[in-house]
């Protein structure tokens, strides 16, 4: 069976990216098989992954709008271990073509029950958005993780995401859940965040991740070289923690399905 994750939160800079590109490396790493989805148009987890997001045979975009198959529009990475669905530029344009399409919130779903390879992770890379693309990807998500920041204004953000995402879906994916609330870029002397980090915990319970990602300047450096952290500094705290994530993630699954 496989496990589509979306990588979604509305707001900029929380660190989707980072989590979508080393997320699936790690569970690459560990002999996953692994199909990361970009579907942001500033196409940055296609150049994380090492692909030059310009010269992209299709994108996203093109297996959107129907012009091209997913089977030929994905691409495997030169060294990340996994395969990508690349996006640029071009798929802005895409919300609007769409709107006037058949089956509009259906068209990620549709185009990835027409792989031919099996996969055993689809992580798809959301845009900093609550459009008709996220809208996509979370009707085509069995799971959704959510990665935020712990600062001020944090858990009234997630109250509000975690109701649109459910009034969102309720009607084209009602089984949707929420699979984990991701802490990033987290600074354990800052005395707010951890205490956003404890409310954080109070609210949501075992829906919050044990793992949490650590602001680490190498997870910062790494999409420069194309490369997940793992391969650009195997032995930093960034990698540590996104493989630990994976771990948590399968062990998770694993508890999900004896339960
Ligand atoms: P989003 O996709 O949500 O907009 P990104 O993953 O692109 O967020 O992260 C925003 C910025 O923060 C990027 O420059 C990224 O390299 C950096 N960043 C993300 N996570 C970390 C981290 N744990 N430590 C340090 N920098 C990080
Ligand atoms: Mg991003």
């Amino acid at each position: 069976m496989t496990q589509i994750l979306a990588i979604a939160n509305q707001k900029g800079g929380v660190g989707k990216t980072t989590t979508s590109v080393n997320l699936a490396a790690s569970l690459a790493a560990v002999k996953r098989k692994v199909l990361l989805v970009d579907l942001d148009p500033q196409g940055n987890a296609t150049m994380g992954s090492g692909l030059e997001k310009h010269s992209l045979p299709y994108s996203v975009y093109e297996v959107l709008l129907g012009n091209a198959s997913i089977n030929v529009a994905v691409q495997p990475t030169p060294k990340a271990g996994y395969d990508v669905l690349g996006s640029n530029r071009e798929l802005s344009g895409a919300e609007l073509e769409l709107m006037d399409m058949e089956g509009r919130e259906t068209r990620l779903k549709d185009a990835l029950a027409s792989l031919t390879k099996k996969y055993d992770f689809i992580v798809i890379d959301c845009a900093p958005s609550l459009s008709l693309l996220t809208l996509n990807a979370l009707v085509a998500a069995d799971g959704v993780i959510i990665p935020m920041q712990c600062e001020y204004y944090a858990l009234e953000g997630l109250a509000d995401l975690t109701n649109t995402i459910e009034r969102m879906t309720q009607r084209l994916n009602p089984n949707l859940r929420i699979r984990g609330i991701l802490r990033t870029m987290f600074d354990p002397r800052n005395t707010l965040a951890n205490d956003v980090s404890a409310e954080l915990t109070n609210h949501f319970g075992d829906q919050v991740f044990e793992t949490v990602i650590p602001r680490n300047v190498r997870l910062a450096e790494a999409p420069a070289h194309g490369l997940p952290v793992m391969y650009y500094d195997k032995g930093s705290r960034g990698a540590f923690a996104y493989l630990t994530l994976a771990a948590e993630l399968l062990k998770k699954e694993k508890k999900r399905k004896t339960a």
